[in-house]
C-alpha cells in the first residue's frame, strides 16, 4: 500500500513571521515529518508548488489530476494533495468533474498555520493520507479530509475565514468521519461520469463570467461582466431572483450565451416555479436561463467553463446542469 502526496503550498506549508508574514516554503517531507503516526503508510512525496491558493489555476489543477492519475495506475493506492484552503472547494470540485479511478484522490490544507499554537495541518494530513488509504473511500471521487471530517468534492464549502472547522457541506453532511484514526463512511452518494479530457488551449480561450447580484444592482454591470465571454453564471438572490431591471438584459444574453441561474445564499437550490414576478425564478427561465440546481455559483462556475471548453453545445448545457446541480 502506497499513498502518493502532492503538495501545492498554502498554509499548511507556510514558515516565517514577523512582519513580512507567512509564506508557502515547506516541503512534503517536511510536513511529513511533524506528523506522528504517518511513518505506518508509506508515502510517495511529490513536491509540485509553494504558492498560496489565490495562484493555483484551473490547467495546474487538470495537470494535477492527470499525476494523480499516471500514480494510480503506477499502483498508489490513493493519492492525498496538500494546498491552500481559499480555493479548495473549487479544485476539489473541478477535480472530481474528471476524476476517473475508483482510487480516493484526497484534498487537505490547514487554518492555522504552522508557527502558531496548535497548527491544524499534521492532524489533517494524517486524517487525508487514512482516507486515502482506506478501502472504504474507493468509488466516492475527490474527497476533502479537515477536522476529521470527510466531505464529497461535490458538496464542499469553506464556510468561515479562520475556523478550523471551516469546511462543511451544507447540503449534504459530510460523507464520514475520521474516529480514533480509523475511516468512518456515513453515507456514499452515487457518482457521475467524469466529464471528457480538457484540451489546454480550448480551456484558455474558454472565458466564463460570475455575476453576484446585489440590492438596487446594476444592469450595466452585468452586461460588462459577461462582456467577451462564452457563459455567464448569475448568483442570484434567494431562491434565484434578480431586481426586475436585470431580467431582461440577462435574457438577451441567454439568447448569445448560457446563462446559468444559481443562488448567492450559501445552501440549497434554486427553484423552478414557484414566484412569478419579473426577476423571478420562473421569469428567468422563461427568459432562457439554466436551472443551476443545487450547485453553488463557484462550482456552477467550474462546471460550465469545463463543459464549453469540451465543445458542448446548447442543449448539453441544461443536461449537463440537471445531471450535476
Ligand atoms: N491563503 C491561504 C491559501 O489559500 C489560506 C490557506 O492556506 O488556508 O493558500
Amino acid at each position: 500500500m502506497t499513498v502518493v502526496l502532492f503538495t501545492l503550498g498554502g498554509t499548511i506549508a507556510m514558515a516565517g513571521a514577523g512582519s513580512t508574514g507567512v509564506v508557502a516554503r515547506l516541503t512534503g517531507a517536511d510536513l511529513a515529518a511533524a506528523v506522528p503516526g504517518l511513518a505506518e503508510i508509506p508515502l510517495d512525496v511529490r513536491d509540485v508548488a509553494a504558492v498560496p491558493s489565490a495562484a493555483l489555476t484551473y490547467q495546474q489543477v487538470l495537470d494535477l489530476v492527470e499525476a494523480a492519475g499516471a500514480a494510480v495506475a503506477d499502483g498508489a493506492t490513493g493519492v492525498v494533495v496538500t494546498q491552500g484552503t481559499d480555493t479548495l472547494e473549487e479544485t476539489a470540485y473541478l477535480a472530481d468533474l474528471v476524476w476517473p479511478h475508483p482510487a480516493p484522490l484526497v484534498l487537505t490544507g490547514a487554518m492555522r498555520n504552522p508557527t502558531l499554537a496548535g497548527p491544524d495541518g499534521p492532524a489533517n494530513l494524517l486524517a487525508a493520507v487514512r482516507v486515502a488509504a482506506a478501502p472504504t473511500a474507493r468509488d466516492l471521487g475527490v474527497l476533502v479530509a479537515f477536522n476529521d471530517e470527510i466531505h464529497a468534492a461535490r458538496f464542499v464549502r469553506k464556510t468561515h475565514s479562520t475556523s478550523t472547522a471551516t469546511f462543511a457541506s451544507p447540503n449534504a453532511g459530510p460523507l464520514g468521519h475520521v474516529i480514533e484514526g480509523q475511516v468512518r463512511l456515513l453515507t456514499r452518494p452515487p457518482r457521475h461520469e467524469p466529464l471528457p479530457p480538457v484540451a489546454a488551449d480550448r480551456l484558455a480561450a474558454t472565458r466564463v463570467a460570475l455575476h453576484t447580484v446585489t440590492l438596487d444592482d446594476d444592469v450595466t454591470l452585468v452586461e460588462a461582466v459577461a462582456h467577451g465571454r462564452d457563459g455567464l453564471v448569475v448568483a442570484g438572490f434567494g431562491v434565484g431572483h434578480v431586481p426586475p431591471d436585470l431580467a431582461p438584459a440577462l435574457g438577451a444574453l441567454a439568447a448569445r450565451m448560457p446563462v446559468v441561474l444559481t443562488s448567492r445564499t450559501g445552501a440549497g437550490s434554486v427553484l423552478r416555479h414557484t414566484y412569478g414576478a419579473i426577476g423571478s425564478e420562473t421569469d428567468l427561465r422563461r427568459r432562457g436561463l439554466v436551472d443551476g440546481g443545487l450547485l453553488d455559483p463557484y462550482k456552477a462556475k467550474l462546471l460550465l467553463r469545463l463543459l464549453l471548453a469540451t465543445g458542448a453545445d446548447r442543449a448539453a448545457v441544461p443536461d449537463a446542469f440537471a445531471r450535476h446541480g
